[in-house]
């Protein structure tokens, strides 16, 4: 069989698997798609405690997107300082908010809904500051366009069991598992939650379990004790190695 297509199923088999765990999901997301937008922005790095408390200050203190975009940034800093890293945030939020009303006359992007997933995904990746995550994220979430997040746990928990290599970045991530999964929204909504959750829950970045973890059989990473050198994982050994 050709390697890709090896890597195709693995991916399927490894998805069915983990709809099986989970159980299927309906695709949510926040209602606003700005909240989707500027939270993902706050969420880097930062619980989500803290990121709703850091968007609820912030919306409190400065109530219209146009007080967020003129707010001095001293005060909005002060107003996200339960997010990690606010005096990056706050300059990238009032950037963002500067070009979208801009651009647009509004601080709306309903109009991505009507956009293909091309025109919104090149449109969301050109303002300042958003990257593929950000972007996948809202696209597939808030519009049900079929694009695929590839966060820090979907990346480490596909990269451990082997459908992308060891050096693949999150970023390449993205359109390289994306070959692999039908280009259909629910589909790979509950993909990413699937991934995400087994991340948080099971394959953990410092210690892994394994021998709770229903991808074991095929995983790479479990079968080289955890020595393989990946780029989503720090260096240690796992302890239960196939013997
Ligand atoms: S077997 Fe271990 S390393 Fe592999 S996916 Fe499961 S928890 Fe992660």
């Amino acid at each position: 069989m050709h390697p890709t297509l090896d890597l195709a199923a693995k991916t399927l088999e490894a998805h069915q698997r983990l709809n099986d765990l989970y159980g299927l999901q309906a695709i949510y997301g926040r209602a606003d798609p700005m909240h989707e937008l500027i939270g993902t922005i706050l969420s880097h790095r930062t619980t989500h405690a803290n990121e709703v408390t850091a968007y609820r200050t912030m919306r409190e203190r400065f109530p219209t997107w146009e007080q967020v975009r003129d707010a001095p940034l001293s005060d909005l800093i002060d107003a996200i300082k339960t997010a990690n890293y606010p005096e990056v945030k706050a300059p990238y939020i009032q950037n963002l908010l500067t070009h979208l009303i801009r651009e647009t006359g509004s601080a709306n992007i309903d109009f991505l809904r009507d956009l293909s997933t091309e025109e919104a995904m090149k449109w969301l990746t050109d303002l300042p500051g958003i990257g593929l995550k950000t972007a996948t994220l809202l696209l597939l979430f808030n519009f049900q366009k079929p694009v695929l997040p590839v966060d820090t746990h979907v990346h480490r928990v596909t990269q451990r069991i082997g459908v992308i290599g060891p050096k693949v970045s999150a970023e390449k991530a993205h359109a390289l598992l994306l070959s692999y999964l039908p280009h259909d929204a629910a589909v790979l909504f509950n993909f990413h939650k699937h991934f995400y959750w087994h991340g948080q829950r099971i394959c953990t970045w410092y210690s892994p379990k394994c021998g709770e973890c229903v991808l074991r059989d095929t995983c790479d990473y479990y079968q080289s004790g955890g020595t393989t050198t990946l780029s989503s994982t720090p260096k240690k050994k796992i302890p239960n190695k196939a013997s």
